[in-house]
């Protein structure tokens, strides 16, 4: 495989390392940089609304939709050059990388015209209401309701883990519209507006002590049939494009790991020589940093040939969550004693890697993928996909 630009991808390069280098702002926290949230979320829908205005929002949408109409290939570059200049993880990356995806190619015309722009431009912000406290790994088992009446929906149900729901305008949604029906077809997705009444936000505190996401209480919230997404019951589809679209978002984030970094402060804490060990394990990060980029290529040219990557998001997802674990507690090793007398970066980037192990699909569910798909092992067994879910033994 050869990793060089090709002129036309140079190109694109040049052109996107000529915006950045124009525009890229002086302070952009990260979400488990331990900095003040809020103020790290102005910037960022600061920093969407600057690359909306010059056409750079939204690289992969179709340009009718205000997009650059590029593709994977372009799309891993710009990553790079972000990443490259500490831009590289955005806390829109539900709306930008997931919804609007998602309403590109489930929504009807008259959707697409009333959410994109506004998502585009950071105008209206969105967050995903998928999981519930007894539907996460077996997320088609979610007990959330939505019942007809009239023009509109009346649910009731609650979600969990929803990531900046606190801030966000909307959320796609999916609840159960027919329970006689098994588990993976009887759900619909809807648009749900965040301000609508009988929605409660609470916030859940982590380890770090921030809240990045929150539980949400949905109590008779009616929402319009005309904020349905696709058909009645044929949610489970809708979702499965969000859902490959956050894994493509979760392989992007070993950007989130500067390796530089991590070497420097292993060095200086050692007093300029870091024992064998430590050694060891730097060479261990930095080898499996690079497997990570060049699954990340593998995946970029599947995608660039029009096939859909299969396994290799789950390889990258497991790969990735163990790399930040082992980054961070070398870093905390590195630190010593001095890790525990003041929060910090570090501090807060440790505890918050144990995340990276649950979030889009946890570790041993993606083992489970890669036992089936990658070594052919016979498949999990299931016993509940053709029962109506009605008839399902819940606790
Ligand atoms: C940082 C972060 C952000 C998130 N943001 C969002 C969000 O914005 N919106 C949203 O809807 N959700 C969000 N989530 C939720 C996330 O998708 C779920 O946490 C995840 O799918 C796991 O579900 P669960 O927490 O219910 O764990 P469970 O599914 O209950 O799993 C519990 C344990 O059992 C194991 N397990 C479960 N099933 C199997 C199996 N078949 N084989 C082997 N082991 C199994 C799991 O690996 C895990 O160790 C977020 C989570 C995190 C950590």
């Amino acid at each position: 495989m050869d990793f060089t630009d090709s002129p036309s991808e140079a190109a694109f390069r040049a052109e996107a390392v000529a915006f950045l280098e124009a525009h890229v702002p002086e302070e952009f926290g990260s979400y488990t940089s331990g900095d003040d949230q809020e103020k790290v979320y102005e910037q960022h829908l600061a920093w969407q609304k600057t690359l909306a205005q010059h056409g750079w929002g939204a690289l992969t949408w179709p340009e009718s939709y205000g997009g650059r109409g590029k593709g994977p290939i372009e799309q891993i570059i710009w990553n790079e050059e972000l990443s490259k200049r500490g831009v590289g993880h955005s806390m829109l990356t539900v709306g930008i990388g997931m919804v609007g995806p998602t309403l590109v190619a489930h929504g009807t015309p008259e959707q697409q015209e009333r959410y994109l722009g506004p998502l585009l431009r950071a105008d209206e912000t969105w967050c995903q209401l998928f999981s519930e406290p007894g539907a996460g790994s077996d997320l088609a088992g979610l007990a959330t309701r939505a019942v007809r009446d009239g023009d509109d929906w009346v649910v009731n149900g609650q979600k969990t883990w929803c990531s900046g729901a606190q801030h966000n305008d909307f959320g796609i949604l999916i609840a159960r519209t027919d329970p006689s029906l098994p588990k993976h077809k009887g759900i619909t997705f809807f648009l749900l507006d965040m301000k609508a009444p009988g929605i409660e936000v609470r916030p859940l505190i982590e380890m770090t002590g921030e809240s990045h996401f929150n539980e949400v209480f949905l109590n008779d919230v009616r929402v319009p049939d005309s904020a349905r997404l696709g058909e009645l019951n044929a949610g489970w589809a809708v979702a499965q494009t969000t859902l490959m679209n956050e894994r493509m978002a979760m392989g992007g984030l070993s950007n989130l790991l500067h390796f530089d970094e991590l070497k420097a402060l292993v060095v200086e804490e050692a007093g300029g020589h870091p024992d064998a060990t430590q050694r060891d394990e730097l060479a261990k990060v930095y080898s499996q940093l690079r497997c990570l980029e060049l699954l990340n290529a593998r995946v970029v040219s599947k995608l660039g040939r029009g096939v859909m990557p299969t396994a290799e998001s789950s390889v990258m997802k497991l790969a990735l969550a163990r790399v930040m674990t082992k980054a961070n507690a070398l870093a905390m090793r590195a630190l010593g004693p001095k890790a525990l007398l003041r929060p910090g970066y570090w501090q807060n980037e440790y505890l918050f890697a144990p995340a990276f192990h649950i979030a889009g699909g946890t570790s041993e569910v993606q083992k489970t993928v890669c036992a089936e798909r990658v070594l052919g092992l016979p498949r999990e067994e299931s016993s509940d996909r053709q029962r109506a879910f009605e008839e399902l033994p819940r606790s």
